[in-house]
């Protein structure tokens, strides 16, 4: 269940299609939405950039007590922020109280991972880039 819930998360986010970025505002009713079994995922931004050959942006909001998979790594850099809610960060092996205004920064391949332990949804916005 867990790694069939990693997989579906991790497929859709690499579904980059290869179209160059346009620069545009988009507001939340704009982003594809999918509802996972651990909340919602909002990919905002998803393509090839003029700096970067991939770039996802969006949002997920994380059920209480979930994670939308177990901490993992991948080739890309990743930035996360805390908007709403409280949890847990795993990055490179410490584990960090986080909350509204928290942001973390992780770089390609180390292990890292986001848990919702509060009783709230925990709303955080992502970005993630290979170049
Ligand atoms: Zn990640």
């Amino acid at each position: 269940m867990a790694a069939a819930a990693a997989f579906s998360f991790a497929s859709r986010i690499q579904a980059a299609d290869s179209a160059k970025l346009q620069s545009v505002t988009l507001d939340a009713a704009q982003a594809k939405v999918t509802h996972e079994p651990f909340g919602d995922l909002a990919i905002y931004f998803n393509g090839a950039t003029d700096q970067v050959g991939s770039m996802t942006a969006g949002s997920l909001r994380l059920k209480a007590g979930r994670s939308p998979h177990p901490p993992h790594q991948h080739p890309e850099e990743e930035f996360m922020v805390i908007t709403e809610g409280n949890g847990e960060i795993l990055v490179d092996g410490k584990m960090t109280q986080v909350g509204p205004g928290s942001m973390m920064y992780c770089a390609g391949g180390k292990i890292h991972g986001i848990f919702n332990t509060g009783t709230e949804p925990l709303l955080f916005y992502f970005y993630k880039w290979k170049v």
